[in-house]
This record gives C-alpha cells, sequence and structure tokens, in this order.
C-alpha cells in the first residue's frame, strides 16, 4: 500500500525574498575533541510565517559572491530536523543539522577548503540574520495514514534529520506500528541526537540500532554482505535483523525511508533483495520501489 499523498507546502520563501530568520541556537553535537570534518551542529532559527513538515528542506542563502559566476552565492538545502512545530513547539522556529564541509582542488589537494554555506552555519552566533527559503520536498514525508504501519528509517550522518521531527511526531500521536531506526556512523561519539532516541527506547515497538565504522567492531558477514576492511556500516546491522525486518517488509504496508549520503541506497538495496530471497522473493527493493514503499533522500 503506498503512502497516502498528503497536501504540503512548497516554496512560501525564495531566494528574492527569503524569510529573515534569526539564530537562537547553535550548538555541537559532536565531541569537541573530534577534527573539524566531524563538526556537526544542530542550529535553531527564527522562522515565523515559515510552515513545513519533518522531511522536507529548507534553504539557507548565504552572504557574499560565488567566485566562478560572480553571482550572489546559490542557496543550499538542508534537512529540517525539528518537528513541524519546531523544538520551541510554538511553530515559530525551525532547526536543521548541520556538518561542516570540506573539500580539496585536485590541482592542490595538500590544502583543505572549507563549504561556503556549511562553513556560514556552523560559525554564525546567537542574534545573528539568516536568510531562509523554502520550505521543499513532496516526497520523504510521514503519510497521513503512518499509525499503524510499520516504518523503517535507515540514516548515516546528517541524513537523521528527518527521523528526528518524525519520531518525535508519531509518538506523540498514537503511533503503534513498529519502527526501526537504522543509524550508521563513524565514531559512537558523533551519534547526533542519540540521547533523544534511547528516549524512546523502553516503547516496545521501536528499535533504536546504531552502526559504527570506525569503531572496534568488525562486520560479521563478510560473506553475505562484503563491507570495505570489513567495516561496520549500516546494511551489516539490517542483514543482523532479518528476521524482523522480513516479517515487517512482509506487511503490505511497511514503509522504507533512506536518507544520508548519495551511495547509500546500494548497500540497502542489496540487503533487502537478500531478505526478500529470505522468504522466497527475488528482486523485492525493486517492488518495494514500484509502490512507492522506498522513500528515499540523498545528497
Ligand atoms: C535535499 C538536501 C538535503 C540536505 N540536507 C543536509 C543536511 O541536513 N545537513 C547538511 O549538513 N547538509 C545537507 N545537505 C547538503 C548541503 O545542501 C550542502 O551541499 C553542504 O552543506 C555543502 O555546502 P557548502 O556551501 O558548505 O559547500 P560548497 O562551498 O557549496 O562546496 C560544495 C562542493 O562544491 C564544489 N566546489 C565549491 N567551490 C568550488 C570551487 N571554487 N571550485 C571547484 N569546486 C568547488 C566542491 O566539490 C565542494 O565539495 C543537503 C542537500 C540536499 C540536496
Amino acid at each position: 500500500m503506498s503512502p497516502t499523498p498528503r497536501e504540503v507546502t512548497v516554496n512560501l520563501f525564495k531566494s528574492g525574498s527569503p524569510l529573515i530568520g534569526k539564530v537562537l541556537e547553535n550548538r555541537r553535537l559532536t565531541a569537541s575533541d573530534r577534527p573539524p570534518e566531524n563538526d556537526v551542529r544542530h542550529i535553531v532559527l527564527s522562522s515565523d510565517g515559515l510552515s513545513y513538515l519533518p522531511g522536507q528542506s529548507v534553504g539557507v542563502v548565504p552572504d557574499g559572491y560565488d567566485g566562478r559566476t560572480g553571482k550572489h552565492q546559490n542557496l543550499r538545502l538542508y534537512s529540517v530536523s525539528s518537528e513541524s512545530k519546531g523544538d520551541q513547539k510554538d511553530g515559530k522556529t525551525v532547526s536543521v543539522v548541520v556538518v561542516r564541509h570540506f573539500w580539496r582542488e585536485p590541482e592542490v589537494p595538500e590544502v583543505q577548503v572549507a563549504g561556503v554555506c556549511s562553513r556560514y552555519l556552523c560559525d554564525c552566533e546567537v542574534g545573528e540574520k539568516v536568510k531562509i527559503t523554502g520550505p521543499v520536498g513532496k516526497r520523504f514525508l510521514l503519510p497521513l495514514d503512518f499509525h499503524s504501519r510499520d516504518l523503517i528509517f535507515i540514516a548515516t550522518g546528517t541524513g537523521i534529520a528527518p527521523y528526528r521531527g518524525m519520531l518525535t511526531e508519531m509518538f506523540t500521536r498514537n503511533y503503534h506500528g513498529k519502527a526501526f531506526l537504522f543509524f550508521g556512523v563513524r565514531y559512537a561519539d558523533t551519534l547526533l541526537y542519540d540521547d533523544e532516541f534511547r528516549s524512546y527506547v523502553d516503547r516496545p515497538n521501536f528499535r533504536y540500532i546504531t552502526a559504527l565504522s570506525r569503531e572496534a567492531e568488525q562486520n560479521p558477514y563478510p560473506e553475505e554482505i562484503p563491507t570495505v576492511a570489513n567495516k561496520m556500516y549500516v546494511q551489516v546491522r539490517l542483514w543482523e535483523h532479518r528476521v524482523e525486518l522480513g516479517e515487517s517488509l512482509a506487511k503490505p504496508d511497511t514503509l522504507v525511508f533512506i536518507c544520508g549520503l548519495k551511495g547509500i541506497e546500494k548497500g540497502v538495496f542489496s540487503v533487502i533483495d537478500r531478505i526478500g530471497e529470505l522468504n522466497g522473493e527475488t528482486d523485492l527493493s525493486k517492488r518495494l520501489k514500484a509502490e512507492q514503499r522506498i522513500l528515499l533522500e540523498v545528497y
């Protein structure tokens, strides 16, 4: 059963006439002794007049000009990490989770260049004004009839953002399906919003499963689910939970959400297919995609 379409508002604010929000909070979510590329921040912006749903993204327009085009900097998108009423529950704020991005020019590989917008946001001070656009996104949303569906959420890194708001909304609105949250990061102290997700684990219908790719634990299934240097990737955890997942995937209305860096989906689809094979079906991921039961947000 595909998700029931829902009415969503998009593009209330555009680059030419953005909403001017203010930074209300800018807090580091990762341990402070981690190197800068592990600097991930929870940023709360005032956003009176912007309505949105978890799963949508907002744009941020950084100041200044793009040296390559000579034009104003373009907006960058960030997934909303708050519930639709915002962290302050008054409908006047939006939260995002931003990782400080770095890249290297092939000609000067020794120099690390900071991304424009992520640096701007990570360094912004409380009280600073920020140009906000959006919201955008009509697909990666909880369906209206989420209450009894099993929901499988899979994330790496900042891909966790949409699930924070979705889980808050589910657990305050009589959710009685079964929800899984699979979350992959490199180190234990880079697990974003870990305390918040742990606060749900006593619920009988919630599973929170983490995969730490740079800690000591190795992939125990290198034959079935090969990973680079036997690292503990999120797809290994999916395989570890293949029986429970197989039961959920056999239900006609279960949805799978995948969010994170581009490429995450490949390993996830192949495990879904293997779980399907255990239950006598080939190409399960293909069928789920055709039924719009796999929702994907990668960047
Ligand atoms: C739907 C969606 C949701 C997203 N959600 C999040 C989120 O929740 N959290 C998050 O942290 N990010 C998210 N992103 C990514 C985010 O939009 C930005 O892409 C990211 O923050 C990097 O932007 P930046 O301005 O810091 O880097 P940029 O300065 O834009 O650099 C990005 C890349 O552009 C290239 N580049 C830049 N300048 C040059 C140059 N002068 N010459 C050659 N190449 C160059 C490099 O390859 C570099 O790696 C999302 C993206 C999408 C599409």
